[in-house]
């Protein structure tokens, strides 16, 4: 029995003898099947010939990556708190040299995941920290691939985690949400996005779609609702999901400017 990992998106399964006859999250409007069509690993395997790559991204805030480039190459972070460490958003490899770092860091206390698409190994990573809750919007439940007793669905439209705050904004996927931690830039605070939004490549901007690679657009009153979630907290740094993609600074201005641009771009 083998818990499959989908090569394309990066999910893992539950255990199964055969690989998946397809991955759902895959098959969805917002990702794709490969024209070479779909193929699967499983951790072991992955980590024969990848790593995770741990890099310093300011003080208390790490980021982790696959390397090389592994589904959809998003990097997770480890993020000291006050209350512990939070892992936000997840890798599909947890290796051995990941697992001493974090042990010496203390553990984890809690996981948080934006949204399916970074559910990945989730539950690997909390096994490994002896079942540390994994909060997910219960929104985007049924996109589960490997349930878990770790998984803890919350409901509504805020979580907090010690001092941290999970924000469900919608949009992407139902249940997509951010984590504000306002412990973060000495105190201004930090907004880690996932896919919720993602940072543009000039850093000045963030955009909002249901689909990213196939360019489904957000309607005017979704872009409003996520512009309006957020703006109770305070965020000078904005960290997104791909390696580089973090505004450094203005954060709750970036946001503003950014839905208005879409809405002025999308209203006539
Ligand atoms: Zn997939
Ligand atoms: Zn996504």
């Amino acid at each position: 029995m083998t818990h499959f990992v989908c090569i394309t998106c990066g999910t893992q399964f539950s255990e199964s003898d055969a690989p998946p006859r397809a991955c759902p999250i895959c098959e969805d409007e917002r990702q794709f099947v490969p024209r070479s069509g779909q193929e699967w690993t499983d951790m072991a395997s992955l980590g024969q010939t990848h790593s995770v790559i741990w890099n310093k991204e300011w003080k208390g805030v790490h980021s982790l990556q696959i390397s090389p480039h592994f589904g959809i190459g998003q990097r997770a972070f480890l993020i000291e708190g006050p209350d512990g460490n939070i892992l936000w958003d997840c890798l599909s490899l947890i290796d051995e040299a990941s697992k001493t770092r974090i042990a010496t860091m203390g553990g984890l206390s809690a996981m948080a995941i934006s949204h399916p698409h970074f559910y990945s190994s989730m539950v690997e990573w909390s096994a490994a920290g002896g079942g540390v809750p994994i909060h997910i919007h219960s929104d985007d439940g049924e996109w589960v691939q490997r349930p878990d007793a770790a998984l803890h669905p919350w409901t509504g439209a805020t979580l907090s985690i010690g001092r941290a705050t999970m924000i469900r904004c919608g949009g992407h996927f139902a249940g997509s949400c951010v984590l504000h931690c306002p412990w973060l830039e000495d105190g201004r605070g930090a907004l880690f996005v996932g896919d919720t939004m993602q940072v543009t490549m000039d850093r000045k901007f963030v955009s909002l779609m249901r689909s990213y690679p196939n360019l489904v657009p957000l309607d005017i009153e979704t872009v409003t609702t996520i512009s309006e979630a957020v703006r109770p907290y305070r965020f000078e740094k904005i960290y997104g999901a791909f390696p580089g993609r973090t505004v450094e600074q203005d954060g709750n201005h970036v946001v503003e400017r950014s839905a208005q641009r879409y809405i002025k771009a999308i209203a006539s």
